[in-house]
């Protein structure tokens, strides 16, 4: 025989595609050529395949192999075809039998001494193989786990190419991948932990029950880490469907944990206020790679001192947070990934950050207005919460209650409020409160009654809110009756709710 085929997967973004590793072996000098659009890693793979072949104890086909990968309009990239090209062309060169391999798809990159390496993207690359309807997936022995949380089809792993050219010789096994350790659930910083901050404690309990977007202002030492935090630890956890989609973009990234466990609970992600563009937003060379924004999908974005973020990060976020997703454009293709992420914004209130608070700052009014300024355009527009922090004082510390609220307790209140708001939205494909747009809450027959909103429209009309904060208090006055368990939000939800507004913009 001197053409073989061999199957293997490739991604853009989280989307991939059954790739077809054709190779032929003809007259002529020896020599390897790659066609089908490959990037530099596929040219590196020329002189890895070779070595690994040769120190697999196998002969090198002496003549002409070319080897193509199809569809040839696909970008393609990284390392993972290596093992797929050397099956082509020791099945194409007569050195194995074709059938045992016929119709799995082969994953994994090969060391020089003949090892199968680890790969990126493992779990998204089998699930579009079982979606094809490809009966056996076979991947590198570290990430077999992750490759069989997939369900509907067979996984055997390799830890080196010799063992695969014993298997298909039918002189060795494929290897199990390995059981699952039990998990328990990381459970994370708990809200327990956190004394004395009474309306930090209900803002972020109100944001895990209605998904709204949340701003901490406060000076250093107010707890806003502590409390972003903690937001993850209140939210259910991720269903079948979003757990899958989260767990491969950590796959692509290359961020798994090697006991390839689903991730289960909502991502944090922390990324630095210096971060660079790609490391937030995604990019890198060749196709883009998922940034902070989307390995938070499902889970909570924080961006700690936001005003110190670069005026053109900021301005990147602006669009993904409004579509929930991110597209980045490379010269080779554009990539894109999912980013439904809860924000959470953290600032200082002003520049000089006087960790005693508005008493010992120095700053003029207009320094600490520039200061919010930075991000209300970007940010602000987009937060319902935006809360003010005071410095715990030790009074307060003192008279905190010993035992605050866990998070399980609180997280058991957010499940009842998010279930009643998403039975109450149903009928119009929102599942929480914040995703209501605005004048849908002023119009029968969600329209509260006119005595309930008094004071706000006093405020709206003396210019002290805008239309925009008034639509954004009634929101978060439906989830504070969620989480109180009642139907319609009254006059003090609406008080409550105003409170939740009084840190930056109006
Ligand atoms: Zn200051």
């Amino acid at each position: 025989m001197s053409y073989a085929r061999t199957l293997c997967v490739g991604l853009v973004g989280v989307t991939g595609r059954v790739i077809e590793v054709e190779a032929d072996i003809s007259a002529g000098l020896p020599t390897l050529v790659l066609t089908g659009l490959p990037d530099a890693a596929l040219h590196e793979a020329r002189d890895r395949v070779r070595a690994a072949v040769v120190n697999s104890g196998q002969r090198w086909p002496n003549r002409r192999v070319t080897v193509n990968l199809l569809p040839a309009t696909m970008p393609k990239q990284g390392s993972g075809f290596d093992l797929a090209i050397a099956c082509a062309l020791l099945t194409g060169a007569g050195e194995l039998p074709a059938d045992p391999l016929r119709d799995s798809v082969v994953l994994g990159e090969l060391g020089l001494d003949g090892a199968v390496r680890s790969v990126r993207g493992v779990l998204p690359m089998v699930a579009t193989a079982a979606r094809a309807g490809i009966a056996r997936v076979v991947v590198p022995l570290g990430n077999a786990r992750e490759a069989a949380i997939v369900p509907g089809i067979t996984v055997r792993a390799v830890d080196t190419l010799r063992r695969l050219i014993a298997f298909a010789h039918g002189a060795a096994a494929l290897l199990e991948p390995p059981a699952a350790e039990p998990l328990a659930a990381p459970a994370g910083p708990d809200l327990a932990d956190v004394a004395g901050q009474q309306m930090g404690r209900f803002a972020i309990e109100v944001a895990a029950a209605g998904g709204h977007h949340i701003a901490l202002i406060g000076p250093p030492g107010a707890g806003k880490t502590m409390l972003a935090e903690r937001l993850p630890s209140l939210l259910p956890a991720l269903d079948d469907a979003a757990a899958l989609e989260v767990t491969a973009l950590h796959s692509i990234a290359g961020v798994l944990s090697p006991d390839g466990a689903l991730v289960r609970r909502p991502p944090f992600q922390a990324p630095h206020h210096s971060a660079s563009m790609a490391s937030l937003i995604g990019g890198g060379s060749g196709l883009a790679r998922p940034g902070a924004l989307s390995l938070a999908h499902h889970g909570v974005l924080f961006l700690d001192e936001a005003p110190e973020m670069a005026a053109a990060t900021l301005q990147a976020l602006r669009q993904p947070l409004e579509s929930g997703r991110v597209v980045l454009g490379r010269a080779r293709g554009t990539t894109e990934y999912p980013a439904r992420v809860q924000m959470v914004a953290a600032a200082n209130p002003c520049p000089c950050a006087s960790p005693a608070g508005d008493q010992h700052c120095q700053c003029s009014p207009q320094a600490r207005r520039r200061y919010l300024g930075k991000i209300s355009g970007p940010l602000l527009d987009r937060i319902d919460i935006q809360v003010r922090l005071d410095p715990l004082s030790a009074a307060a510390l003192m008279t905190a209650p010993v035992t605050a609220e866990s998070s399980a307790l609180v997280a058991a209140r957010v499940a009842v409020a998010r279930a009643a708001a998403a039975r109450r939205w149903a009928g119009h494909g929102w599942q929480t409160n914040a995703q209501v747009p605005g004048p849908h809450l002023r119009r029968p027959p969600w329209r509260l009654p006119a005595r309930d909103t008094s004071a706000l429209r006093t405020s709206l009309d003396r210019g002290a809110l805008s239309a925009r904060g008034y639509d954004r208090i009634l929101r978060m006055a439906w989830t504070i009756a969620d989480l109180d368990g009642r139907d319609r939000p009254g006059a003090a939800d609406v008080h409550e709710s105003r409170q939740l507004r009084l840190g930056a913009a109006r």
